[in-house]
């Protein structure tokens, strides 16, 4: 039969599905604003409304009507029917949320029969938020009836279109035309010109005719399974703010809850707890139902994670938590203790998240994303992967044709399973299905499909549904033998979102940093409000949503971003001060000063401290009498601001000093012009541009960059356009170089005894450039404090430092490690890499000699051969149109080393550009004391911190140079009970612990935790 009569049958038929239909009249209607969830500004009262009826885009329209449902109707037939365009809402029935309705999920069955009050909560065209040019667009709502349907007819329409897909779809000829010719017979059998209860009867035998012939059709024994999970995909925010995420999940969730009823055989996934937060804060009637549905086993609770996390730039800690917070939430609310890491849409995986995911009870893996490869296929979909310190863990990346919002249609189970690459290994696809991104789930059709597909189908892998859990718990118990794959998951796109939105990076890496040294004094000091770091924490968790984060989202989520991180820095600062100040005797004359370190280290690089105005200039003398230079940098209203260096302070602890006035009469052993920086350690030279012709390191005589080109290069790079553009770099970017305009200026700021500043201020077009370059007498770090008034666009700032260094690879941090990737070129999968995320440095070494490029908030490098690159800025248009424009202030530093990264103590210089000593004043001087300290092998204090369950203390260390040892800690505080525990406390076995130590043996980039006097 031709094409075109099928269609044209089956959109008859549509038309005849409803045995009767009723219109609902009587609709009054409101429009108001909703600056925040719950929150209604309101444009007026209720007013009557004809239909159809317009709504302005961008507003909340409320609906409300009355619809009767007739005593004798049959309620599962009869439904509740709307006819609506560019509107997205939800609809309550007698005041109760009962079900999304959106353009995807038009239709919902009543609950029973009477009179229904009905209220719709509407969106209007919120599409006009990322496309302003689609505003003009009303919201219309066009109609709503009551209707019954047939199901005979609605089903043949189910059979036809789902037996039509597979024959077009599947290669196999025989069943093909098969499954064609039943389709022929069971149209020929319609005869749609007869009176309604005539054509019933023959729609009737129609079906008959259908399930006879395709019973009669052998399944091919050769196909595999699909294990379809029903889901949806809602993005936190991204072209909608949190608040509209906060109704999205009313919406999906209650359309969920209606489909469970519909179809026993639902099972539905859901990740996130945040969503179930909201749930529960603003949606308690359908949060109690998907309780109910939990407890039946059919909604499962899945992905650990507090929200689905960018793994890019968060933070190794911050990753930790997000499922530390994700898995107490399921814990606790539904008695689920979530296996699986459910992330289909973020934009790269670390290869320590292996072990991240292991440690925090996870035992399996699964995302999309990796199919979004640009060149190189990637070439596994079920395998083992294996982490930085070994760590396997099982994970699945699919690729099915609706990536990670599939569809239960014949074309998508058939190329599911045809492009799966571990056919022989294990016969079994795990397959996503539901409407997603923006959520709303799963549609009655689908699950009409659903039905089909689940019985042995020809020409189809055979189709079972359940939880997503129980695929990988199969394949654990059937142990098949699947590939590894050793190392990072790179994803060749969106390497952009290293660097976009780059203030709300910064602001990120703040939080994290500030909330850990909040938590260490209070551990220390036993003072602090445990409850407000935690809520501080999940509004950082949120806000690591892998499309705010990334900078993908619209212009809004990042006034709300950054409001949430200035909460947390104002509440993580205060107790830090206070924990701080309880450690420190009152004060009534402050002669001294106490200077705190949270790193696990004794540390001495030039700190900045307050002292008394009057006392003009100083030196810091310590208990022992030793002696420090200090350099008065700023005066303000409550006194100087001083830099002192070589001071030294133990490890996570405290040196107090004397403030000792001292003749500004020293020679400086800095010294600095325009052209030129000379310090005990180096001597570099500057060009009239502000970038470094030569760094000469006195210690080891050698030149650290290379001949050819300057260091400390600031390039403007042509950036895009493209419509995707917060999220890609292209690498057609280095041809096109856009040069700096107008004066360049190079002066000096100050000129020691302990630092020196040059600065340089440039410009391009409507952008300015402030950058010093900041060199202290004892330090081999070399800083660049920029601050850029950034008006650009299309453009893309990096800063190059050509090496005098030869090395076929760079060396990366990663969240608890560091890895290496190329700098060469040769393979397609080398290429891609043009664009690499690290957290705090990068590093190229040479055997006895390297350079490290270590940075205070900017995630994107680059290594081609000797050069090392830092991406600074972007100035994407979509879909934030004006992104990053605007002021930014950040540091990044060279530091020239002995010896590789390891040896050259990069890990280290990382962690003190990020973490600031702080100074209070002390009346008298007592001896230092550290509160914990680390000997034997390198172990790093990642995290101190009260148990979340109020049981003692949480250390936890990680070992950050690859090598193995044992690892020895001291610590003031009496160790009664040492538990080791895995990374979200979850209790282990007891660990021997003497007096004040405790000794353990750590791995190469192993983490561990310990619970101390649980
Ligand atoms: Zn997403």
């Amino acid at each position: 039969m031709d094409n075109r009569i099928v269609d044209k049958k089956i959109d008859i038929l549509k038309s005849l599905i409803s045995n009767s239909s009723l219109d609902i009249v009587g609709w009054k209607a409101r429009t108001a604003d909703n600056p925040a969830p719950e929150e209604y500004v309101f444009d007026g009262d209720w007013v009557d409304v004809e239909l159809p009826a317009y709504f302005p885009a961008g507003k909340t329209v409320f609906l409300k009507s009355r619809a009767v449902v007739l005593d004798e109707a049959p309620i599962v037939d009869t439904y509740i029917s709307f006819q609506i365009d560019h509107l997205e809402g939800l609809l309550r029935i007698d005041g109760v949320p009962y079900c999304g309705i959106d353009m995807n999920h038009l239709r919902v069955q009543v609950p029973r029969t009477g009179a229904l009050e009905l209220e719709l909560e509407f969106n209007s065209n919120p599409e006009a938020l990322y496309h302003p040019a689609l505003a003009v667009i009303p919201g219309q709502f066009k109609a709503a009836v009551v209707c019954e349907a047939n199901r005979n007819v609605e089903g043949l329409i189910f059979d036809l279109q789902f037996a039509i897909e597979t024959s077009r779809t599947i290669s196999d000829p025989r069943r093909k035309k098969l499954l064609a010719e039943a389709v022929e017979a069971a149209l020929l059998a319609v005869d749609l010109t007869l009176p309604r209860v005539k054509l019933l009867e023959e729609v009737e035998n129609a079906r008959g005719i259908i399930a006879d012939r395709l019973s009669a059709i052998a399944p091919d024994p050769e196909a595999g399974t699909m294990y379809a999970v029903g889901h949806s995909h809602i993005d936190t925010a991204w072209l909608w703010q949190v608040k509209e995420t906060v109704r999205k999940c009313g919406r999906t969730f209650s359309t969920a809850c209606r489909l469970m009823e519909q179809f026993p055989d639902f099972h539905f996934a859901c990740s996130q707890p945040q969503l179930y937060q909201y749930a529960k804060d603003y949606y308690p009637e359908v949060y109690a139902q998907i309780k109910t549905w939990v407890a039946e086993g059919r909604w499962e609770t899945t992905g650990a994670m507090w929200v689905e996390a960018d793994c890019n730039v968060t933070s190794g800690e911050s990753l930790i938590r997000q499922m530390l917070h994700g898995i107490a939430f399921f814990k606790a609310e539904f008695g689920t203790r979530p296996r699986n890491c459910w992330l289909p849409d973020v934009f790269g995986y670390p290869s320590s998240l292996p072990e991240i995911l292991a440690g925090c009870g996870i035992t399996s893996f699964y995302t999309f994303k990796l199919h979004w490869q640009t060149t190189n296929p990637f070439p596994d979909h079920l395998f083992y992967w294996r982490g930085l310190d070994g760590t396997d863990i099982l994970a699945a990346v699919i690729n099915a044709e609706g990536a990670y919002n599939g569809f239960p249609t014949p074309r998508q189970l058939h190329i599911g399973w045809e492009r799966y690459a571990q056919k022989a290994e294990y016969p079994e696809v795990i397959f996503p299905y539901g409407h997603g991104d923006g959520g709303g789930g799963v549609t009655e059709w689908m699950l009409e499909f659903m039905k089909r597909a689940q019985r042995p189908y020809p020409g189809l892998p055979a189709v079972k549904t359940g939880p997503s859990e129980g695929f990988f718990d199969d394949v654990v118990k059937r142990k098949p033998q699947l590939p590894v794959w050793d190392g990072e998951l790179y994803v060749e796109t969106h390497r952009g979102t290293y660097t976009t939105q780059s203030a709300l990076k910064k602001a990120n890496r703040i939080s994290e940093l500030l909330l850990r040294e909040a938590e260490i004094w209070n551990a220390i000091s036993r003072k602090g409000d445990q409850d407000a770091l935690r809520s501080a924490w999940k509004l950082v968790l949120l806000n690591q949503f892998h499309d705010i984060l990334p900078g993908s989202s619209i212009p809004q989520v990042y006034v709300d971003a950054l409001r949430d991180h200035e909460s947390v820095h104002n509440t993580a600062k205060r107790q830090i001060e206070n924990a701080q100040a309880a450690l420190t005797p009152a004060v009534n004359n402050s002669t001294a000063i106490r200077l705190f370190n949270s790193l696990s280290w004794a540390r001495c690089d030039a700190a900045r401290i307050k002292i008394p105005s009057a006392m003009g200039s100083v030196a810091l003398v310590d208990s022992d009498g030793t002696e420090h230079l200090t350099q008065i940098v700023a005066h303000e209203s409550d006194g100087d601001i001083a830099i002192v260096e070589g001071a030294e302070i133990p490890s996570l602890g405290y040196a107090d000093f004397n403030i000792v006035a001292k003749p500004s009469d020293v020679i400086s052993t800095v010294c600095v012009t325009p052209e030129a920086i000379e310090t005990p350690l180096f001597r570099m030279e500057i060009n009239s541009d502000g970038a470094i012709t030569s760094l000469f390191d006195k210690t080891h005589c050698r030149e650290v960059i290379s001949a050819n080109m300057p260091g400390n290069d600031l390039q403007l790079l042509q950036d895009g356009p493209e419509g995707e553009d917060a999220w890609n770099i292209h690498d057609t970017s280095d041809k096109r170089r856009y040069p700096f305009d107008g004066e360049t200026t190079v002066s000096v700021v100050e000129s020691g005894p302990v630092r020196g500043i040059v600065r340089v201020t440039r410009h391009f077009r409507e952008s300015t450039f402030e950058q010093d370059i900041v060199v202290t007498a004892g330090s081999k770090r070399i800083d660049f404090v920029t601050r850029v008034d950034w008006q650009a666009r299309q453009t893309m700032l990096k800063v190059a430092f050509p090496l005098a260094i030869r090395s076929t690879h760079a060396t990366y941090e990663v969240q608890f490690g560091a890895l290496e990737r190329p700098s060469h070129r040769n393979t397609s999968w080398d290429k891609q890499k043009f664009e690499v995320p690290a957290q705090r440095w990068a590093d190229i070494s040479e055997s006895g000699y390297g350079v490290s490029l270590l940075n205070d908030s900017r995630y994107g490098y680059d290594a081609k051969e000797n050069v090392l690159r830092m991406t600074l800025l972007r100035s994407t248009t979509f879909p934030d149109p004006h992104a990053d424009q605007g002021k930014h202030e950040f540091t990044y530093s060279l530091f020239p080393h002995a010896g590789g990264w390891v040896e050259g103590e990069t890990v280290r210089r990382g962690w003190e550009l990020n973490v600031p000593t702080r100074s209070l004043p002390v009346n008298t001087v007592e001896p230092p004391h550290s509160f914990v300290s680390i000997t034997g092998a390198d172990a790093i204090l990642e995290a101190l911190k009260p148990a979340e369950d109020g049981r003692g203390l949480i250390l936890r260390m990680y070992e950050p140079h690859g090598a193995r040892g044992e690892v020895v800690v001291k610590t003031s505080m009496p160790l009664a009970n040492v538990l080791e525990c895995n990374l979200v406390e979850e209790d282990g076995g007891r660990i021997s612990a003497t007096g004040s130590e405790l000794r353990f043996d750590i791995l190469p980039f192993q983490i561990r935790t310990f619970r101390l006097n649980g």
